[in-house]
C-alpha cells in the first residue's frame, strides 16, 4: 500500500522510469524475518531506495534515459548497487536523469524532464527543475517517496540536484565507489554517492556504496571507515577555508548572504574560519568542458547499435550505415554536442590546444587545492550560483546552462570530497544549498562540517 501510494505520488514528477515493487519488497520481508529471528539487521535492511538509472542492474532494463539504450538490459549488476543489496536495501525503481548524466537540470533526458516537487510561494507557479544531471534522485527523495537515492557526481550531478531540492548529497573521493556496472560518462571525473534527507543517512548510505573493487582500476584499496559511527557536529580545533575566487561576479546577495550564515555555523560549531585563494578557480569549468566531453567521446564510441539497445538497421543498409543513422537517432541533442566538441578537442590538429592545455589546469587545480589544505581542513562555498530555476528557462542556452556548475566543477576535477547540505531558502522559499570540499579521503571531516551545518 505504501509502495501504491509513493508510485502515485511519484507520477507527477516524471522521477521514476521503471518501477520494482518486488526488489523493494523483499528486502523489506528479509528484514522482518531477521527482526524476527532475533538476527542483527544489516545497515539498510528492508531500506528502499530509488537507483539512478546510470547503474545497471541485472534483469532491469536500464537507459542512461537514453533512445540508444532503449531495450538494454544488463545481465549484470554494479558494484555500487550490489554492494546496496548486500547491506540489505531494496530498490524501489529506475530513476530518471540527464541523458547519460550530462545536463544540469534533467532536460536532457529522453524519457521527459523531471518536475521538482518545490514551487516559488512568490506566485511564480512554474514548473522548477529539479537540478541535474540526478533530478530523478533529487526529486524523489525531496519528495519523500524514497528515503535515500543514488546519485553520480561527474561535475556536480549530485550536489547541484541535492542543493535544489533542499536534500543532501556526497560525492566521496574519487576512487571510493566502484565505477564498475556504472554507465560511463567521463571516467576520470565520475564518482557515484547518495542522495538522502540528511547527513546521517547519507552517512549510512554511503558506507554500503563504497569499498575496494578489483574490476574498476580506478578504485581505492582502502578500508572503508565507520562514517556514520564517527558524525561529530563540534568543529573544535578544525579551520574551514573560505575561498575568495568563489566570490563570483553576479553571485545574487541571497546566496552570498547563505554563505556568510554558513560561516557563522561553523564558527558557532567551534571552527575558526581562514581566507583562502584557490587563483585557478576560474578556469576550472573551461577545463572540465573539454576534459568530460573528450571522455565521453570516447565512452560513447561503443553504442554502435551492435552491442547494446537501439539498432537502425533498414534493409539494404551497410555496416557504416547503420552506426550513422543509429547514432543519429538514438543520442539526444546534448550528447550530440559533447561528441562533437570531445572529438574536436581530441584531434590531431587541436589536441595540445584544447586537451592538454585543460589536463595542465587540471593540475594546476589540484594544486590550489593541496595548498589550501596547508591552512585550512575544509573549505566551504555555495553549492550553486542560484536556486533551481524554472524548467526551459536554461534549456535553449548551453552556456547558460554549463555555467550553473561553476561551483562544483573544480572539486570533480580534483576528485576531492564534496558535499552539498540545505543551508536555507531565498525570497522566493526555495532551497539553497551550501557545499563542503574536503581532502583526500576526508569524507568525515566532509560530513562533520556539514552536520553542524545541518
Ligand atoms: N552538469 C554537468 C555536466 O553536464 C555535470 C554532470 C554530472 O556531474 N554528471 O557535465
Amino acid at each position: 500500500e505504501a509502495f501504491n501510494a509513493a508510485v502515485a505520488a511519484a507520477k507527477p514528477l516524471n522521477a521514476f522510469l521503471v518501477e520494482t515493487p518486488d526488489h523493494a519488497l523483499a528486502a523489506a520481508d528479509a528484514a522482518d524475518q531477521a527482526r524476527a529471528a532475533g538476527e542483527t539487521l544489516r545497515p539498510m535492511a528492508g531500506v528502499p531506495i530509488g537507483m539512478k538509472d546510470l547503474f545497471c542492474t541485472k534483469g532491469v532494463p536500464t537507459t542512461a534515459a537514453s533512445h540508444i539504450l532503449e531495450g538494454f538490459t544488463p545481465e549484470y549488476e554494479s558494484t555500487v548497487s550490489q554492494n546496496l543489496w548486500n547491506a540489505g536495501a531494496g530498490m524501489l525503481g529506475k530513476l530518471n536523469l540527464d541523458q547519460f548524466a550530462m545536463g544540469s537540470s534533467n532536460e536532457t533526458s529522453y524519457f521527459g524532464n523531471v518536475i521538482s516537487p518545490w514551487r516559488r510561494n512568490d506566485g511564480g507557479n512554474a514548473p522548477l527543475a529539479p537540478g541535474g544531471s540526478s533530478g530523478g534522485s533529487s526529486s524523489a527523495v525531496a519528495a519523500r517517496i524514497a528515503p535515500g537515492a543514488t546519485g553520480t557526481d561527474t561535475g556536480g550531478s549530485i550536489r547541484q540536484p541535492a542543493a535544489f531540492v533542499g536534500i543532501s548529497g556526497i560525492k566521496p573521493t574519487y576512487g571510493r565507489c566502484s565505477r564498475w556496472g556504472t554507465i560511463a560518462f567521463a571516467s576520470s571525473l565520475d564518482q557515484a554517492g547518495p542522495m538522502a534527507r540528511d547527513v546521517r543517512d547519507c552517512a549510512i548510505m554511503l558506507e554500503a556504496m563504497a569499498g575496494f573493487d578489483a574490476k574498476d582500476a580506478t578504485s581505492l584499496d582502502l578500508p572503508v571507515p565507520n562514517w556514520e559511527g564517527q558524525l561529530n557536529a563540534s568543529l573544535a580545533g578544525k579551520r574551514v577555508g573560505i575561498p575568495k575566487e568563489y566570490r563570483v561576479d553576479g553571485m545574487p546577495a541571497e546566496i552570498e548572504a547563505l554563505w556568510q550564515q554558513g560561516i557563522a555555523w561553523l564558527k558557532d560549531a567551534g571552527a575558526e574560519i581562514v581566507d583562502v585563494s584557490l587563483p585557478h578557480t576560474r578556469y576550472a569549468l573551461p577545463a572540465y568542458y573539454i576534459i568530460a566531453p573528450a571522455e565521453a567521446s570516447s565512452n560513447l564510441a561503443r553504442y554502435d547499435g551492435v552491442r547494446y539497445g537501439l539498432r537502425d538497421l533498414p534493409d539494404g543498409a551497410n555496416l557504416q550505415e547503420m552506426y550513422a543513422r543509429t547514432r543519429a537517432k538514438g543520442f539526444g541533442d546534448e550528447v550530440k554536442r559533447r561528441i562533437l566538441i570531445g572529438t574536436y578537442v581530441l584531434s590531431a590538429g587541436f589536441y595540445d590546444a584544447y586537451y592538454t592545455q585543460a589536463q595542465k589546469v587540471r593540475t594546476l587545480i589540484a594544486r590550489d587545492f593541496e595548498r589550501a589544505w596547508e591552512v585550512c581542513d575544509v573549505l566551504l562555498t555555495p553549492t550553486a550560483p542560484s536556486a533551481a530555476f524554472a524548467l526551459g528557462e536554461k534549456s535553449a542556452d548551453p552556456l547558460a546552462m554549463y555555467l550553473n556548475d561553476v561551483f562544483t566543477v573544480p572539486s570533480s576535477l580534483a576528485g576531492l570530497p564534496a558535499m552539498s547540505v540545505p543551508g536555507g531558502v531565498d525570497a522566493s522559499g526555495l532551497p539553497l544549498g551550501l557545499q563542503v570540499i574536503g581532502k583526500p579521503l576526508d569524507e568525515q571531516g566532509v560530513l562533520n562540517a556539514a552536520l553542524a551545518i545541518e
